[in-house]
């Protein structure tokens, strides 16, 4: 049995860890997930080491995180790829983003920001950042006069309509956000020249064929930006399927952040277990990694058509 039609695009899924810190409990998740739901739909599985920001990346992380996959027995289907060589990418698409005029120049500080919001008494921290109060809107800088770039949130050009985005979740089924509201006018490019995550992993995505979002449900709330993103730079829509969290004995999703311990590999299959029952998976044979991830499949297959409106792509 398998997930797939035939009748649409090949499935192709990718895990896009972020070489912070190794693979933990909480990355395993996402990890598995991924793959699972590549290889139940016969499509392709790619990794993306997601080293945008130097700055947050460990060194050697990306490398280890590949090795960890690797004796877990999640094989990807092409050589992984690695964002810190695609920036021409990144700037072709901020590019046409500014030539639309959905993207601005925007040469805010942290600080001129907190104080034009406190000003209109709307201090609303969100996640601990600020929503942006669109001082630089209409402002029309050059280039060598901005810091940052932002995306327009409203959904037209002029700023006076909200845009709202709805959009179904396979897990967590419909979802909306008004974006105007909840996010608002959100950076491309930073002040330090780094990229946002929200702008690359659209670029990427699209660029790299993928077909199938799945992740850690802490990423949920940016699906509307990145929704937003394909429908300005014309990129195909995606499905997504947001994991459950594993969550930390403070209650907090695990993270590195907060200390969550790298695996460890001395058993694999153990590992492989564990982040399998936290998806839904029953107790499944197998006394080799490679056995039970294909018993896994089967299984993974089964847990997808059980789901309401879980019918294949
Ligand atoms: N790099 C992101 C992270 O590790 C995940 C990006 C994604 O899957 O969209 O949190």
């Amino acid at each position: 049995m398998s997930l797939r039609t035939g009748a649409c695009r090949v499935y192709r899924g990718r895990f896009a860890p972020s070489p912070t810190g190794l693979l933990h409990a909480g990355s395993l998740v996402a990890a598995l997930a991924s793959w699972l739901d590549a290889r139940a739909h016969g499509g392709q599985w790619l990794v993306r080491i997601e080293d945008h920001d130097q700055g947050r990346c460990v060194s050697g992380a990306g490398q280890a995180i590949l090795g960890q996959l690797q004796a877990l027995g999640l094989q990807a289907d092409e050589a992984p790829s690695w964002q810190s060589q695609r920036q021409a990418l990144y700037t072709d698409a901020l590019q046409r983003l500014v030539e639309s005029g959905w993207a601005y120049g925007c040469d805010c500080t942290r600080k001129s920001i907190a104080d034009a919001l406190a000003a209109q008494a709307l201090e609303k921290p969100r996640h601990g950042e600020l929503v942006y109060p669109g001082t630089c809107r209409q402002r029309h800088l050059l280039p060598s006069q901005a810091r940052a770039w932002r995306l327009r949130s409203s959904a037209d050009l002029s700023g006076t309509q909200d845009l709202t985005l709805s959009w179904q979740d396979r897990r967590l089924g419909a979802q909306q956000q008004n974006v105007t509201q909840a996010v608002g006018d959100f950076v491309l490019r930073r002040a330090d020249g780094l990229w946002a995550y929200q702008l690359c992993v659209v670029v990427d995505d699209a660029e790299q064929g993928i077909t199938d979002v799945v992740r850690g449900e802490d990423l949920a709330d940016n699906t509307p930006r990145q929704i937003r993103l394909q429908q300005l730079l014309g990129l195909p829509g995606l499905r997504y399927l947001h994991t459950p969290l594993v969550m930390g004995p403070n209650g907090e999703k695990l993270s590195k952040q907060n200390g969550a311990r790298a695996l460890e590999l001395e058993d694999p299959l153990m590992a492989l277990q564990r982040a399998g029952a936290l998806l839904g998976l029953p107790r499944l044979p197998g006394t080799t990694t490679a056995d039970w991830l294909a018993a896994a499949v089967t299984a993974w297959t089964e847990l997808q058509l059980r789901r309401p409106g879980g019918a294949p792509l």
